[in-house]
């Protein structure tokens, strides 16, 4: 049967080595969803025109990636909760005729920890290293499960203190200075040092007992801050593969009110099916 496949992408630069179109192909093979998904590169100046020229012609949806999703969120008529609150959008989509914005990425990162690998949030002393646009959509959902106390520290300070300001009452930006004898039952690398093979700023007497060290970044082989964790004992260190695809599957799911099945996309990509 020749169904007309409804039109999807991700926006991002660089875009070449997104993994989004396979996951997206996967999760429409899996629930016989007419999809057809593909991956755009946009430049700063180019980037609102790209997304309003690809809902003008048909397309249903938009994932958006490094460096537009602060630029994304102030595009969107409508935003989700969570993306009110972190003003960082990865997910568009239209909504009543106008331009819908949602970030998945919280959901994804606490469904990984959550789900996939047993670690628990509530209660527990959360450190985050970065204040780029991923940490930022992850505060809200974070928050949600109520950790004990969120600390979020940045190469750039003022990056920090002016997510802090957004998130008073919940989260705290701290400088290397102030970490000194401080630990922390999650610690979440949000920069993007991994990329180029190093490590930001880390300190192993961080690491309570118990420790779950979490990389958005992942890769074909672990990265430095996954290494750097498992060398100084802790109990989980995981890479961001599995929180790429719970994002994934949750941006799918507010496109096609479908929710596909992770584990056996996470074992795919991981080479081991
Ligand atoms: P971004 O907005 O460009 O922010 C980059 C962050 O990394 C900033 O906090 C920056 O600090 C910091 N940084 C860069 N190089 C550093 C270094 N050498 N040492 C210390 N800090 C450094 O990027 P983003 O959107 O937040 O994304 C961050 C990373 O998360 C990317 O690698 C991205 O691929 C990954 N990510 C993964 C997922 C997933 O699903 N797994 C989802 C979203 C993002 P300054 O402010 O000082 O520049």
């Amino acid at each position: 049967m020749n169904r007309t496949r409804a039109r999807y992408a991700v926006v991002g630069n660089p875009i070449g080595q997104s993994k989004s179109p396979l996951i997206h192909s996967l999760f429409a093979q899996q629930t016989g969803e007419a999809i057809a998904y593909e991956a755009l590169l946009a430049t700063a100046e180019g980037f609102e025109g790209l997304v309003g020229e690809f809902f003008r012609e048909g397309g249903s949806g938009l994932n958006v990636t490094v460096p537009f999703k602060q630029a994304a969120w102030a595009l969107c008529r409508q935003l989700t909760p969570n993306a009110a609150r972190s003003k960082a959008v990865n997910t568009l989509y239209r909504s009543e005729g106008e331009l819908a914005g949602a970030n998945t990425d919280g959901v994804g990162l606490v469904r990984d920890l959550r789900d996939n690998l047993g670690v628990g949030i509530g209660g527990r002393r959360v450190l985050l290293l970065g204040a780029g646009g991923a940490v930022r959509g992850v505060v809200p959902a974070l928050e949600e499960e109520a950790p004990a106390a969120m600390t979020v520290w940045n190469r750039t300070r003022e990056r920090a203190v002016e997510l802090a300001r957004d998130f008073a009452g919940s989260l705290t930006a701290a400088s290397m200075e102030e970490l000194r004898g401080q630990q922390f039952d999650l610690i979440v690398n949000g920069t993007s040092s991994s990329l180029q093979g190093g490590l930001p700023e880390v300190d192993a007497a961080w690491l309570a007992s118990g420790c779950c060290c979490y990389d958005m970044v992942y890769g074909d082989e672990d990265t430095a801050f996954v290494r750097w964790a498992r060398e100084n004992g802790a109990a989980v260190a995981a890479d961001g593969l599995g929180m790429l695809v719970e994002q994934a599957a949750e941006s799918f799911r507010i496109w096609r009110g479908v929710a596909p099945d992770t584990a056996s996309v996470i074992r795919r990509l991981r080479g081991d099916h």
